[in-house]
């Protein structure tokens, strides 16, 4: 339903629940964040207001640099659970994900098949163990995102991030809003521009079937048929 992402060297849960607040208004019935600063990993989820999220994050911070991704959900697959709650696990990366993504049976059929064990409901949880399972293979994070884009079908605008590449947040975006938000050293992503306004100098909104990754500030924007449409780096001179 709603979703929020930040990479720079600012207090990452206050901007993803602040960011997250924003977005309130669409309706939701649980919350969750994910944020990678260095070597450590950290995730929580709770089901109902945020403010339940809120009161678990009290004593956490992230004021190192890193990435961050954050979700309100709107059940439309499984219950609305904490297990069901984005950001959805896999063995090293965490995904969130607006949408329905519509093959998700026959995708989950096929990892299970391979051993792999699902957690949720969901069909989000499919993305990440797609992600996983082909980064295992060609251990390069950004080919593996692609695969795994490829084979999603359905609504999705959807963010990843993994320990294989602790500095990068993955986007990808078909039939669910999403925009991305820079400022001079940080990006910032949003399915809304209200969590947006007031941080990001400049916004670009996603056009269906887009993706691609950020790092070092750094946006690698691809369409829908592999092609580089721009690499763009947040400068002070675009401030206007
Ligand atoms: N289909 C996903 C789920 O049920 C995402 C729902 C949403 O857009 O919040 O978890």
């Amino acid at each position: 339903c709603g979703i929020v992402g930040y990479i720079g060297p600012k207090e990452k849960k206050k901007i993803l629940l602040d960011g997250l607040q924003e977005l309130e208004y669409r309706g939701y019935d649980s919350a969750g964040i994910a944020i990678i600063e260095g070597e450590r990993l950290n995730n929580f989820k709770a089901i109902g207001k945020l403010s339940n999220l809120r009161e678990k994050t009290k004593e956490y911070h992230s004021e190192g640099f890193g990435v961050s991704i954050g979700h309100t959900r709107w059940a439309t697959h499984g219950k609305p659970t904490e297990l069901n709650a984005h950001p959805h696990l896999g063995k090293y990366s965490y995904v969130v994900h607006n949408g329905i993504i519509e093959n998700y049976q026959e995708l989950k059929k096929e990892l299970l098949s391979e051993g792999v064990n699902f957690l949720s409901q969901t069909d989000t949880e499919t993305i990440v163990h797609l992600f996983e399972k082909y980064n295992n293979v060609i251990s390069d994070p950004f080919k593996a995102f692609e695969k795994t884009i490829e084979r999603l079908e359905g609504a999705y605008a959807t963010l990843l991030i993994t320990e294989a590449a602790p500095d990068t947040i993955f986007f990808a975006k078909n039939g669910s809003p999403m925009l991305i938000g820079f400022d001079e050293e940080e990006v910032y992503f949003a399915s809304s521009d209200t969590p947006i306004i007031g941080k990001a100098t400049e916004v670009y909104y996603l056009e269906d079937g887009e993706y691609g990754y950020v790092k070092e500030g750094k946006v690698h924007l691809f369409n829908a048929n592999g092609e580089k449409l721009f690499t763009k780096q947040p400068l002070k001179a675009d401030k206007t």
